[in-house]
């Protein structure tokens, strides 16, 4: 074969094309596991239709970060076997979920050990250690300790990419479940899959902004009714819209997964944190998922909990 000037254009273009439709690729993580009982489900109902909801979607390995003080009880414990034996990553994110600024080093420490030795024996452990609230200590004395704690403890920082507060949304559904409201819950989906997905592409535009690339992402969920349900629909949208769901493994592989940010910013993942130390304003790295006024608002807007009006049959006579 003859190199012509011509032929390297149709192998510059070809490896263009093929860079650019290279799908882009993240992780899903579930924080809090086990939680208690939801709006739809009991705890172990919801354990049940997760792994049933992830195993039918093909989603592969994710990792659930487990807050151990729920293994204290049989079915707990039970739920955190199950999630490993489905072929699920599990990780660790404390025994009691303190804040760490509130919280003494040592006594912060002393936690974590206790869930290391309640995780210990479960297969497919890693060492990875969500910190709950994503707080990742201040001042920046706390935060280099807690560096160097982890560090000898040989735990990595299961860092989040995208942040985003699927947990208040859960929580408005209980709370109007409890009230006796009414829930429209065709428009309940839309809202959370459409904040995800949003918050998805935000994070993504800010990493390309930032690192010149698409990182492998790892995506923050909670273990609650809302993923249970939708996260089926959630890994489609996400295919629809070329991204592959990945392991953990890949994502935690990524060279994001060395960065020892500067800046005290963490709460709003990984991404943010680069961004935060590029000397963009706080203000410009929340996105609407993270506000809990803009969420009331959307909620609000598609009538989520709002009961049915009379207008509603004559507009839709059938
Ligand atoms: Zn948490």
């Amino acid at each position: 074969m003859r190199f012509t000037p011509k032929c390297c254009l149709f192998v510059l273009i070809l490896c263009l094309v093929s860079y650019s439709s290279q799908a882009k690729q993240i992780a899903l993580s579930f924080d809090d596991a086990p939680r208690d009982a939801g709006p739809m489900f009991s705890g172990a109902e919801r354990t049940a239709q997760l792994i049933k909801s992830l195993r039918e979607a093909n989603s592969g390995p994710t990792v659930f970060f487990v807050k151990t003080s729920g293994m204290e009880t049989e079915e707990g414990r039970a739920r955190i076997e199950q999630y490993a034996n489905a072929g699920h990553l599990i990780a660790n994110h404390t025994h009691s979920h303190w804040w760490l600024n509130r919280t003494e080093t040592d006594s912060y420490l002393a936690d974590i050990d206790q869930a290391e030795s309640l995780l210990q024996g479960l297969p497919n452990r890693r060492p990875w250690f969500r910190f709950p609230y994503l707080d990742e200590g201040r001042p920046i004395a706390q935060r280099n300790a807690m560096r160097q704690a982890l560090q000898e403890r040989g735990l990595k920082n299961g860092y989040v990419t995208v942040d985003n507060f699927d947990w208040y949304l859960a929580r408005q559904w209980q709370r109007a479940v409890e009230e006796g409201r009414w829930v429209n819950h065709h428009a309940l989906k839309t809202v959370y899959l459409d904040m995800l997905m949003s918050a998805v592409e935000f994070y993504d535009e800010l990493a390309a902004s930032h690192i010149g690339r698409s990182p492998a992402h790892v995506l923050l969920l909670h273990e609650n009714d809302l993923a249970a349900i939708y996260v089926d629909e959630l890994i489609e949208r996400l295919r629809d819209n070329g991204w592959d769901i990945v392991s953990p493994d890949t994502a935690y592989a990524d060279p994001i997964a060395k960065y020892q940010a500067q800046t005290l910013f963490a709460w709003q993942g990984r991404i943010a944190a680069i961004a935060s130390d590029r000397g963009v304003p706080h203000t410009e790295l929340r996105h609407y998922s993270s506000q809990e006024a803009a969420l009331d608002k959307l909620l609000s807007e598609r009538g989520v909990f709002d009961k049915p009006t009379s207008d509603f049959t004559i507009l839709n006579p059938q």
